[in-house]
């Protein structure tokens, strides 16, 4: 079998979704399980759309979560990611291809691609018009989650834009073949749009990949998570100190299991059990709760140094004046059992290196201002 080659393929056309990070998650930890390849391709060629804000909140989010990949065009000596909005001219070159196999037209100056089969029309209730429907040769997708999905009609599709700009699905399976992907694995609002992608392939003359389409996440309504859910961004967890290993962990706890139970897991076992054929069918319901117990596991269980490193830039953006790291460790240690969130540790370490603080007026009047407060305080 050839090595594995899997690649997460954001569009940036807004925030990041933890379903985002969770694809992230499951190609990365796959790619890691199996010895593979690690691709990060930017899927930004709807211009209007896009913005390089969304895309360094997927920069930030990967690296805060440990996710680094593996190739990519040199950037400053390191890999940068794939963009496709830097790869007109391998769209072109695949254009053309298709073109000259007969597989194309022009049509109010857009390219389409031709299906082959059988077309009658017919009145699309729901479009108001009548369209063309070609009955493909079945386009059978043995999916690894879903299990076999098929498709016998269709319309021919457009490739490029009367812009000149190419469409997601052409350059979507364009890159998947260029970048000999082995695994697609993707969120399953991608499924319907699968055998579009197994036409392209077949019309190219390439095999396609394996895929993996991953259910999605609910809230406790049972409706699709969304921006107005806490916890449905990675900057969520970022901002409240979550430490990554758990949100990782329990990224990979919604739709996937590895058995008796078990549900607190560090990175390296998360690299050593995860396998896709774990992966749930059903869709996975999203339980802050769970996170915010994994997070007290995770930060108990750390060594005190991650401790300290990860609790650092928190402490150091409230303020804190500890002076040097070594006056810090001591205090940090003392909190380190008790800490949920990494954004608690200032508040709570803060009265170690300060004469400053507010009283509690109240506490104030029923201690401190008791005759011989100061007395008891000494002793
Ligand atoms: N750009 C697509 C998305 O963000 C990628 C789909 C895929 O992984 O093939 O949904």
């Amino acid at each position: 079998m050839s090595p594995v080659r899997v690649r997460f393929a954001p569009s940036p056309t807004g925030f990041f979704h933890i379903g985002s990070a969770r694809t992230a998650l499951f190609n990365w930890l796959y790619a890691r399980h199996t010895g593979g390849t690690f691709i990060l391709r930017i899927e930004d060629t709807d211009k209007e759309r896009n913005s390089e804000e969304f895309l360094n909140v997927i920069y930030d989010s990967l690296n805060w979560l440990g996710m680094n990949w593996d190739e990519g065009p040199n950037v400053g000596g390191a890999f940068g990611p794939y963009r496709q909005s830097e790869r007109a001219a391998v769209y072109r070159e695949y254009l053309a291809k298709l073109t000259a196999a007969g597989r194309t037209y022009e049509k109010d100056g857009a390219i389409y691609f031709k299906l082959l089969g059988e077309r009658h029309e017919v009145f699309d209730e729901h479009r108001k018009k009548t369209v063309t429907k070609v009955k493909v040769p079945p386009s059978v997708i043995e999916d690894q989650i879903r299990g076999r999905v098929e498709r016998v009609e269709d319309e021919d599709f457009v490739i490029f834009r009367s812009d000149g700009n190419p469409v997601f699905h052409f350059v979507n399976v364009v890159d998947d073949i260029a970048m000999q992907i082995t695994h697609v694995i993707r969120g399953e609002d991608h499924l319907s749009n699968t055998p579009k992608h197994i036409e392209l392939y077949q019309a190219i003359g390439a095999t396609p990949p394996k895929f993996a389409h991953i259910p999605l996440i609910l809230n406790h309504e049972g409706k699709k998570l969304s921006k107005r859910d806490g916890g449905s961004s990675i900057t969520y967890f970022l901002d409240l100190g979550y430490t990554p290993e758990a949100v990782a962990n329990y990224l990979c706890l919604l739709g996937w299991s590895p058995g008796e139970n078990r549900e607190f897991l560090k990175t390296p076992e998360l690299l050593q059990l995860f396998d896709l054929v774990e992966i749930n069918r059903r869709n996975s319901i999203f339980d802050l709760d769970k996170c915010f117990w994994l997070n007290g596991q995770h930060l108990q269980h750390m060594s005190q140094e991650r401790f300290e490193e990860l609790a650092l830039p928190f402490v150091d953006k409230a303020g804190v004046p500890y002076g040097t790291r070594e006056a810090l460790r001591p205090a940090l240690a003392i909190v380190k059992p008790k800490v949920k969130h990494l954004s608690d540790v200032p508040g709570w370490i803060g009265f170690l290196f300060t004469e400053d603080y507010a009283f509690d007026p109240e506490a104030v009047a029923k201690s401190l201002a008791k005759p011989g407060a100061g007395d008891r305080l000494e002793a």
